[in-house]
């Protein structure tokens, strides 16, 4: 069983920004209106993800870190996968990598639980005080293998990393506020990056987001999507060829709400911008694409974001010509 979760572990868990992303998912899922993730050492010492969410019941607590059980599917229904989690893999591969401790008190219990895990082996639930929510906590990632543990890149680049991911998932999540705070040598420590939650209809919500996390200048230089192809839906909010961003690339991509990398979808944002770009400069936009979940396969790799549509085609038609279309109405 250890085994098997550390095989499974480092195909999860690649670094301390990959736990940063199982985590703050599992906390959106929970329903959180208030997440907070809190790092020491590049995450490689501490990583601390606190949230308002649902809870889990004490009695539930060895069950969520047990293999392949996860509360959000039932099995019947591996195509139809709404939230972010439907393997039951993160919590358990955690607990094979690190020392992991989870805090919890589910809505409507009268007092909160405490389980650790280390090495795969679970410590006996204990009560705890906790006013609400779940306060998951990681320590000493990879300490159990050294080898691993070399290969990690800087600290800086390991903060860099997940500044990244919670910035991402804030731009899918405009309700939720976050807040990322660096601790390396305890006390406050320093927020690093911070999105207070949003009110309001969604596309409004979402530009006020971007504001937040791309800045006030891109959400005044983008213009919102709104286009459909096939029962397809495209949303979000692409940059004027006119509004230059320098050289990094932003570039936000979400499939059903989960954040993908996936080259088809680059390749179309590209391809919608080709007449206004020249090869050295890259579109920036956030896009989501909703789909029935029938019609994508996302039960990939973990570690990995690509997505497969059944209709490759339609997607990348639909980011062509709904940018396109977006654009000529603003004078492009
Ligand atoms: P998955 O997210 O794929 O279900 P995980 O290993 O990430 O698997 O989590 C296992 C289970 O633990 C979840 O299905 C959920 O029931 C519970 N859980 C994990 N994190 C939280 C959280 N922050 N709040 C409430 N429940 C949680
Ligand atoms: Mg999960």
């Amino acid at each position: 069983e250890t085994v098997i979760n550390r095989i499974a572990a480092g195909e999860v868990v690649e670094r301390p920004a990959s736990a940063v992303k199982e985590l703050v998912e599992n906390a959106v899922d929970a329903g959180a209106t208030r997440i907070t993730v809190e790092i020491a050492d590049g995450g490689k010492s501490l990583i601390r993800v606190i949230d308002n969410g649902c809870g889990i019941a004490a009695a539930d607590l060895p069950l969520a870190l047990s293999r392949h059980a996860t509360s959000k599917i039932d099995g019947s229904d591996l195509l139809n996968i709404r939230s972010f989690g439907f393997r039951g893999e993160a919590l358990p591969s955690l607990g094979a990598v690190g020392r992991l401790t989870i805090t919890s008190r589910a809505s409507g219990a009268a007092e909160a639980a405490v389980l650790t895990v280390t090495g795969g082996t679970l410590a006996p639930v204990r009560p705890a005080a906790l006013n609400e929510g779940t306060v998951v906590e990681l320590r000493d990632l990879f300490y159990a293998t050294p080898a691993r543990l070399k290969f990690l890149r800087t600290d800086r680049a390991e903060v860099q990393a997940i500044g990244a991911v919670v910035r991402q998932l804030s731009l899918a999540e405009p309700f939720i506020s976050f807040t990322l705070r660096d601790v390396t040598g305890g006390g406050e420590g320093r927020v690093t990056f911070r999105a207070d939650a949003e009110q309001g209809e969604l596309l409004d919500a979402l530009h006020g987001r971007v504001a937040q996390v791309l800045g006030r200048e891109f959400a005044a230089n983008a213009i919102p999507l709104d286009a459909e192809r096939e029962g397809l839906h495209l949303t979000g909010f692409a940059a004027l060829p006119t509004y230059s961003r320098g050289a990094a690339v932003a570039q936000f991509l979400f499939v059903n709400g989960r954040p993908v990398r996936d080259k088809l979808l680059v390749g179309a944002l590209r391809g919608a911008y080709s007449d206004f770009l020249s090869r050295d400069r890259h579109p920036a936009a956030v896009l989501f694409i909703d789909v029935d979940p029938q019609r994508v396969d996302v039960n990939v790799h973990p570690a990995k974001s690509e997505v497969r549509f059944r209709e490759p085609g339609v997607a990348r038609g639909l980011i062509v010509s709904g940018l396109r279309h977006a654009l000529a109405d603003a004078g492009h």
